[in-house]
């Protein structure tokens, strides 16, 4: 932990040259990506590089190439100098907060097109999101030559994601799932949540209660289907606008089941995603028959 910490970097040469320095004093270097508007989820993520390594980055980037023209590009929060005033609190070694021009500059011309977990979900509904997170974390981790990146659960297909990015190009670097953070009442803490308004704010935790019960009825021996099509009635009926899945899928492969039923032994995930207005929440649960301390791990 350095005492003046944080050092905001905004250029690779300069990050590259201290993370060095730290490497040739033998440091383990740790990443957690953000776009930034911390809030206790990332820090949480953050605590826990901070056991794992003995420098931590935390890079701020919200990513233009992750979000297609009719999304929250323009409007998502920025908070740039509360979240280093909250870095600094718990002794964060740097910022890594590149200009969109630096990440991208004129004439960039390399894209990542991935199958396996990244099809279907979210893909389904944002097509560019994966080709966009994978570039850019492709980027992160050979920018900051971090030797661990700590990624939420809260983001379960994007965490499958990177580690099948990371397995597949043989990228240096240990992928680290975390739980997912919640409000009091079982809300999955989000940068978006700040969008919802206070009627809003009331009906979105009846998303983890509702995957809660799917899960349940997954127990008892209900099919996956039967399973997945209540939770999306459940989810119109106290009110969410519009369903976009309800998913209860092999939780390393994100792949479909193969049987009608849960089968013991097969880790399982249940995800979902719902609109509640002009906004998108997402969520999952660990779903197998056997409950793991955490699937992601
Ligand atoms: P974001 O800034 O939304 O791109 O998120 C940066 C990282 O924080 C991702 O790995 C997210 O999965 C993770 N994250 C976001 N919300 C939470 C949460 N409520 N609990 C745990 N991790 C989270």
């Amino acid at each position: 932990m350095s005492v003046d910490a944080p050092r905001v970097f905004d250029a690779v040469d300069t990050l590259r040259s201290a993370v060095a320095r730290w490497k040739r004093h033998g440091a383990r270097v740790a990443l957690v990506p953000t776009m930034g508007a911390l809030h206790a989820g990332h820090m949480a993520l953050i605590a826990r590089a901070q056991a794992l390594a003995d420098r931590t980055i935390v890079s701020i980037f919200v990513n233009p190439t992750q979000f297609a023209p009719n999304e929250d590009f323009l409007r998502y929060p920025r908070t740039f100098e509360a979240d280093v005033a909250k870095l600094r609190d718990v002794g964060c070694d740097a910022v890594w907060a590149p200009a969109a021009e630096t990440m991208y500059p004129d004439g960039f011309a390399t894209r990542i097109e991935m199958d396996g977990p990244a099809l279907g979900l979210e893909t389904d509904f944002r097509p560019h999101f994966f080709a966009g997170v994978s570039i850019v974390c492709c980027k992160l981790f050979t920018q900051t030559q971090a030797d661990v990146a700590v990624f939420g659960e809260k983001d379960y297909q994007q965490l499958a994601v990177m580690r099948r990015l990371v397995a597949d190009l043989d990228l240096p670097i240990e992928i680290v799932g975390h739980e997912t953070i919640r409000e009091a009442d079982g809300l999955a803490l989000s940068s978006r949540n700040a969008y919802l308004s206070k009627d809003h704010r009331a009906i979105a935790p009846r998303m983890v209660e509702i995957l809660e019960t799917a899960v349940a009825q997954l127990r008892e021996g209900q099919s996956i289907a039967d399973c997945e099509a209540k939770a999306v009635a459940a989810l119109a009926a106290a009110g969410f606008d519009h369903v976009d899945y309800v998913a209860i899928r092999d939780a390393r492969t994100l792949a479909r089941c193969s049987g009608p039923t849960a089968e013991t032994g097969q880790p399982l995930r249940i995800l979902a995603a719902a609109w509640l207005g002009e906004t998108r929440l997402i969520d999952n649960l660990d779903a197998s028959l056997e409950p793991a301390p955490s699937a992601a791990d």
